[in-house]
C-alpha cells in the first residue's frame, strides 16, 4: 500500500492556436506505453532527450475519460473501501488544470475528473454522503458553502478525529446534481472569483471534500461504521513560485502560495521517499490534507504540461 499511496501522472496538452501562430514548438514527448516523458534540449538537438518516469503519461490524444479510467478510477473506488483519497492538479496557469479537473461539456470524453468522480461515487454506493468546500487564501481558511463566506475559520486538532476546520458546514448530498450545485456555489464564493475564463482563481487553493459513511452489518449482526473521504483540490498556479517583481498584496499572496505549494511538494517527496518524518505542519494546506496524504490513503497528482508531444 505504502509504495502505491502516491501516484503522479503527467498530461501534455496540445499547443494552442496562439502558440502555433507564434511558431512555438513542443519540446516534451510522451511515451504512454512506458509512462515516461522525454525532454529535449532545444539548444542542443543532437543531445539525447532526458527521460522522466511517472505512474502515467498522457498526451493530447488522450481524453480525460481515458485518464480517469487509467489512473483516477482505482483511487475513487478505494473510497468505497474506506481509504481516504486526494486528487489534485499541479501546474502553471494555462497548463490544463481546469481542463482536466473541471473539464468541458463537449465532447463528453473531456468531461472533468470531478464530475466523473461524483458519478462514480453515486453509482457504486448508497450511503450517507456529506460535502464541504473551503478556500485557503493567504493562509486564511474560509467556508465557501457557509452562512458567512467571509469569516476566517480556525484549524483545530482532535485527539481521535485529527485535524479539522472548526465551524465548517457539511451538506448532505443525495445525487451527482447536488454535488455539482454545491461545487458551483463554492466556486462562485471564492475570494478571487472563479470561472474557466477567469484565471484569478489561480491565486487561491480550494478543497471540495466528499465524506462518506457506510454502516455494514457483520456475521454476528455487529455493526461497523466505515468512513472515508475524497478531496478534490484546485491548487493555485505553480508559476507564482518564481514570480518576481510583485509588491504589496500580490507579494503577500505570492509568498503564501509559494509556501503552500512548496510545503505540499515537500510532503509528497517525503512520502514518495518513504521518510519517517513527513512535514505536514508547514502549511494549512498540508495540515488539512494530513489524513488524506500518506498513511492509509491514496493520492493522485496530475501534472498538466503546457506543451504537446511530437515524438
Ligand atoms: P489552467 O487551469 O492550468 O490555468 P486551463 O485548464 O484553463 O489551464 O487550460 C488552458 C487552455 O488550454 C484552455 O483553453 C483549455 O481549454 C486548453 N487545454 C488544456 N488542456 C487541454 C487538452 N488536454 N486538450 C485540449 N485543450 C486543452
Amino acid at each position: 500500500m505504502a509504495a502505491e499511496a502516491v501516484k503522479v501522472a503527467v498530461r501534455c496538452r496540445p499547443l494552442s492556436g496562439r502558440e502555433e501562430a507564434r511558431g512555438c514548438r513542443a519540446i516534451v514527448g510522451v511515451d504512454s506505453a512506458r509512462a515516461r516523458c522525454l525532454l529535449r534540449n532545444p539548444a542542443s538537438p543532437t543531445e539525447p532527450p532526458r527521460q522522466f518516469f511517472f505512474d502515467g503519461a498522457f498526451s493530447g490524444e488522450h481524453s480525460t475519460e481515458h485518464i480517469y479510467n487509467e489512473i483516477a478510477y482505482p483511487l475513487v473506488e478505494g473510497i468505497t473501501e474506506g481509504y481516504n483519497g486526494t486528487i489534485f492538479a499541479y501546474g502553471q496557469t494555462g497548463s490544463g488544470k481546469s481542463f482536466t479537473m473541471q473539464g468541458v461539456v463537449d465532447p463528453s470524453s473531456q468531461k472533468g475528473i470531478i464530475s466523473r468522480a461524483f458519478e462514480h461515487i453515486f453509482e457504486s454506493i448508497q450511503f450517507l454522503l456529506r460535502a464541504s468546500c473551503l478556500e485557503i487564501y493567504n493562509e486564511d481558511i474560509r467556508d465557501l458553502l457557509g452562512a458567512d463566506t467571509k469569516q476566517k475559520l480556525e484549524l483545530k486538532e482532535h485527539p481521535e478525529q485529527g485535524v479539522y476546520v472548526k465551524g465548517l458546514s457539511l451538506h448532505a448530498v443525495h445525487s451527482v446534481a447536488q454535488c455539482e450545485q454545491l461545487m458551483d456555489m463554492g466556486c462562485r464564493n471564492r475570494a478571487v472569483g472563479f470561472t474557466l475564463m477567469n484565471k484569478d482563481s489561480s491565486r487561491s487553493h480550494s478543497i471540495f471534500t466528499v465524506r462518506m459513511e457506510i454502516c455494514t452489518v457483520g456475521e454476528y449482526l455487529d455493526e461497523h461504521l466505515r468512513a472515508a473521504k475524497l478531496n478534490l483540490v484546485d491548487l493555485a498556479g505553480s508559476e507564482r513560485q518564481s514570480r518576481t517583481g510583485a509588491t504589496g498584496e500580490r507579494l503577500k499572496e505570492a509568498t503564501k502560495i509559494n509556501l503552500s505549494l512548496s510545503a505540499l511538494g515537500n510532503v509528497i517527496s517525503a512520502l514518495v521517499d518513504g521518510r519517517c518524518h513527513i512535514p505536514y505542519r508547514d502549511s494549512k494546506l498540508t495540515r488539512l490534507l494530513q489524513d488524506s496524504l500518506g498513511g492509509n490513503t491514496r493520492t493522485l497528482m496530475l501534472e498538466p504540461l503546457p506543451l504537446s508531444p511530437h515524438l
